[in-house]
């Protein structure tokens, strides 16, 4: 399928040969093998995962106690949309796709061979290669990538902007994290941070109809966001005493459940602070450093259940629907959109985290 006269050599990309060494380069425009889909990229979002593995944390190039996120020569990027420029039958078949169809693939390739893989725990993975991260997976900061034969790709409509379409990664992550806490219509459910992990977890539990969303950050107009995702309450940390007005809200007991999505270290004992005896604590974000706190509040004081969550796995087409449905304001959330050439600006941005919320690329 697709005129391979129209398909050119070469591409522009962006190609990470270590931290801090990014360059974008002319390279050749990848050919998909059977069962796999050449995709021109519309839109990639920048990650925080993005520019910590940017900024070459030990923990993630070379610390052997901990598996590599990243491997070098490969091409970052891994909340994208695109649209199917070539693919074979078996692909077609596969996904239900076409050429000119508006796609996005899940982060994770599995490998569906491993013990999670089968047990349809699929985003658990053993070799766990995730787009724009590992040399197999090669990401979406270039104009053309190839959807590998091993992936799980979702057809979004063309109608929705592709930077809004990318965004159905980090709002799939978001979906899982208040899947993993299981939120009761009677919950009062604490969100720590605004940005765009936080914001897809407030609209996820608003959706999950408990007693009261409340979101938790410092920057004023990131909480008026907050508030059309769904937050009944917002709390400015850096102004407002947190705990008190939560336990206001509780009879004095404590929030039910608190979801993390800052990456903040001070985000844990705060958490574990607001929560009520026998609360639920989900932990989505990812750290710089560890984190010290006082663990006899999960047992002794509180017996809390404490619950990590990682990838979007089976939230995709929630995602979908859910930024198909308009019900978020994604030109609020989706603040910045950069040509390609600008990658360094979008990381720069990214890493300043006060102006933007999403930024994207668009190749
Ligand atoms: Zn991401
Ligand atoms: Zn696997």
């Amino acid at each position: 399928m697709s005129n391979p006269a129209e398909i050119p050599q070469t591409m522009q990309a962006v190609i990470c040969h270590g931290p801090e060494n990014y360059t974008l380069e002319e390279v050749p425009v990848p050919t998909p093998g059977p069962g796999e889909a050449l995709v021109k990229v519309d839109a990639v979002g920048i990650c925080a995962s993005d520019l910590k593995c940017y900024h070459g944390a030990a923990k993630f190039w070379g610390d052997d106690s901990r598996p590599a996120w990243a491997e070098t020569e490969v091409i970052p990027g891994h909340e994208f949309a695109g649209t199917v420029v070539q693919l074979d039958d078996l692909a077609a078949e596969k996904w239900k796709v076409g050429v000119g169809d508006r796609v996005v693939s899940e982060q994770i390739v599995p490998c569906w061979k491993c013990r999670y893989c089968l047990r349809g725990q699929y985003w658990m993975c053993g070799p766990h290669d995730l787009y724009g991260f590992k040399r197999r997976t090669p990401g979406a900061m270039a104009e053309y990538m190839i959807y590998n034969v091993d992936a799980l790709v979702h057809k979004v409509p063309n109608e929705i902007p592709a930077h809004h379409a990318a965004f159905a990664e980090p709002l799939s992550c978001s979906l899982h994290a208040v899947e993993r806490a299981n939120i009761g219509f009677d919950d009062v459910v604490v969100v720590a941070g605004c940005g765009p992990i936080g914001l897809g977890m407030v609209a996820g539990a608003k959706s999950k109809n408990p007693a009261k969303v409340v979101a938790l950050d410092m920057a004023p107009h990131k909480l008026e966001i907050a508030k059309e995702c769904g937050a009944d309450v917002v709390i400015n940390i850096a102004e407002e005493d947190a705990d008190k007005i939560v336990k206001d809200l509780t009879d004095g007991y404590g929030a039910d459940v608190y979801l993390e999505g800052t990456g903040h270290p001070a985000a844990v004992p705060q958490g574990l602070k607001l929560l009520r005896k026998l609360g639920t604590y989900v932990e989505y974000g990812v750290f710089r450093d560890d984190v010290t706190v006082d663990w006899s509040i999960i047992s002794d004081d509180k017996e809390l259940d404490v619950l990590g969550a990682h990838l979007g796995p089976h939230c995709w087409p929630a995602a979908i629907r859910l930024i198909e449905s308009g019900a978020l304001p994604m030109d609020k959330i989706c603040t910045h959109q950069l040509p390609l050439a600008e990658f360094q600006k979008g990381l720069d941005l990214v890493g300043d985290g006060t102006s933007s919320i999403k930024v994207s690329l668009i190749p």
